[in-house]
């Protein structure tokens, strides 16, 4: 076999990559046609393709590379760990220095009495093991009947069979048999496309008191949790009206429910604190985290718990765990990304620096005629597009519009995603004032570019 380097020619890395290589939530044969952009280098913000293009990156990857691209510290750190314990499991009463060293950082960092990690190689994982953590914790407790988990339509939990499930992506349970029992959803706090006529903060409260209805419709005796977002990523930046999280927290604490936050994407620095919850004042049971806990260089997650679940948890055998739990090489370089973003004090630039700069620009993007709403909280925003901005009105064929303005984007060398018509951004934690007005200067061309094929297309019409 020949050896396949940066240095072939473009075309012949898209024929091997269509020949083999299936890609995530991708139709394959659409794909092949059209050949992947395939990307060789990045650093800082910015990546490079197969054929030199500079991008700038609006998405972070997937939402991971708080930290930025090409840290050397990471390489190294990554480099030492292989060479004096590439791996080692912790499952038969042993530890290494990594897992632990990590495990009691995020103990520090993580708030109030959330003390106790359980490792996984991912956000599906971690979420997975919170499914069997939250059951089991109630079956210990004398009420094995509690297993029902509450979740929302359109939050994103994951990509296996039980997170996929935990998520309320209808394409998602449309493939495989999905949801798996005892999971129930309740509708999204998306005020623009779901309002109505209400205010955002009457329709936060309506929002988070499904939830209440739900626990009444089942009976509080048969519900072990709550799992949400603080704000949800891939649902597209769905930022909840004020009002919803302190009417969420009363329902869950009134009603004996345990409240999971999934910090995936919020965590490490996203919304202009360590965590998403410092940000909405929420007092979860349990966090999920992922993604920015290694700022995407090496694949690692968790379920941090709280003192009160972890000590009913401990006092037998818990049936559960992965290969990879804690692997040395991920913890490793997990733990030095947290050092790097506190040394350099990236989530006080998220705070101080970077959400303010974005914020003047993205907000000024509601006076685009395809604007209907602009959202930021850190470096998470998102945009609605509308065809008529006075009526908050959809498109008739839903996806069709952001589908057009990514495509402008990727034309314009910049990452910004479309979840059907909301586009939305969550750029590397440390850009820069002068790398966001690239970024924005690019978004804003390819919004006009947008506008001006939609309304050649005749697309500007509500549904
Ligand atoms: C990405 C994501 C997950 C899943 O994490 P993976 O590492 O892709 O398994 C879970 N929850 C949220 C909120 C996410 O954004």
């Amino acid at each position: 076999m020949q050896q396949i380097t940066n240095h072939m020619p473009t075309a012949e890395l898209q024929a091997l990559d269509a020949a083999h290589h299936m890609h995530p939530f991708t139709a394959g044969h659409g794909l092949a046609r059209k050949g992947a952009r395939i990307i060789t280098r990045a650093d800082g913000v910015w990546l490079t393709d197969s054929e030199g293009a500079r991008i700038i990156d609006g998405m972070a990857g997937l939402w991971c590379v708080n930290i930025g691209y090409g840290r050397r510290e990471l390489a190294e750190v990554a480099a030492r760990q292989m060479t004096e314990l590439p791996y080692y499991n912790t499952f038969f009463q042993t530890s290494h220095v990594p897992a632990i060293a990590l495990a009691a950082r995020l103990a520090e960092l993580a708030p109030g009495d959330l003390n106790h990690v359980f490792f996984a190689g991912s956000g599906s994982e971690a979420n997975d093991t919170n499914i069997r953590l939250v059951r089991h914790y109630w079956a210990r407790k004398g009420k094995p009947e509690k297993t029902v988990i509450i979740s929302r339509r359109n939050a994103y939990h994951g990509s296996s069979v039980g997170s996929g499930s935990l998520g309320g992506m209808a394409a998602m349970h449309a493939q495989g048999g999905l949801p798996i029992p005892d999971v129930v959803h309740i509708d999204q706090p998306n005020w623009f496309l779901e309002g109505g006529d209400m205010s955002p903060e009457d329709f936060g409260i309506a929002r988070a008191r499904q939830l209440e209805a739900k626990i009444a419709e089942l009976g509080a005796h048969r519900v072990a949790a709550f799992i949400a977002e603080p704000i949800q990523g891939a649902g597209g930046v769905i930022v909840p009206p004020d009002s919803y999280w302190p009417e969420i927290q009363r329902i869950c604490d009134a009603h004996d429910i345990l409240l999971i936050a999934d910090e995936v994407i919020t965590g490490f620095g996203r919304t202009g604190n360590w965590f998403g919850c410092q940000t909405y004042g929420i007092r979860p049971h349990v966090m999920t985290v992922a993604k920015g806990l290694s700022s995407g260089y090496a694949p690692i997650g968790a379920s941090i718990i709280c003192d009160a679940v972890a000590d009913v948890i401990a006092g037998d055998e818990f049936n559960h765990g992965y290969t990879y739990s804690g692997h040395p090489v991920c913890a490793a370089v997990a733990l030095e990304n947290l050092r790097l973003l506190e040394e350099e004090r990236v989530v006080e630039h998220v705070r101080d620096v970077a959400h303010p700069h974005l914020a003047k620009r993205w907000h000024a993007l509601a006076d685009h005629p395809l604007v209907g709403e602009t959202k930021l909280v850190g470096l998470m925003g998102s945009l609605a597009l509308t065809p008529d901005k006075a009526a908050r009105a959809a498109f008739a064929e839903p996806g069709a519009a952001g589908f057009i303005t990514r495509e402008r984007c990727f034309a314009n060398n910049v990452i910004m995603r479309h979840v059907y018509d909301r586009m939305v951004i969550a750029p590397p934690l440390v850009i820069t004032p002068e790398e966001i007005d690239i970024l924005m200067d690019r978004v804003t061309t390819a919004l006009d570019e947008a506008h001006a094929k939609m309304r050649a297309e005749g697309m500007l019409k509500a549904a």
